[in-house]
């Protein structure tokens, strides 16, 4: 499975679009990272502070297929 990473200021995004079971929990849990409409549709860029990047892992955290997976800075380095 292809997985693809979005880099934001604290935290990374995984995506493995072949999981994804559309629930949406993303796109309402977190509109400003999660935007279907948008290219890339996540950009963690918008998580830019600590309570955002908190709220970014708590939606993640979510996800019911694990489709999306948080990557911490400094975790695969
Ligand atoms: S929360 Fe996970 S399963 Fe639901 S739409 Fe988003 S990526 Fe897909």
């Amino acid at each position: 499975m292809t997985s693809k990473r979005y880099t934001g200021p604290l935290v990374d995004v995984t995506d493995e679009r072949e999981l994804c079971i559309h629930s949406a929990v993303c796109v309402r849990g977190m509109p400003a990272v999660f935007d279907t409409s948008r290219r890339p549709w996540i950009d963690p860029r918008e998580a830019a502070t600590p309570d955002l990047a908190d709220q970014l892992r708590a939606v993640v955290a979510r996800c019911p297929s694990g489709a999306l997976q948080i990557v911490e800075h400094g975790e695969d380095q």
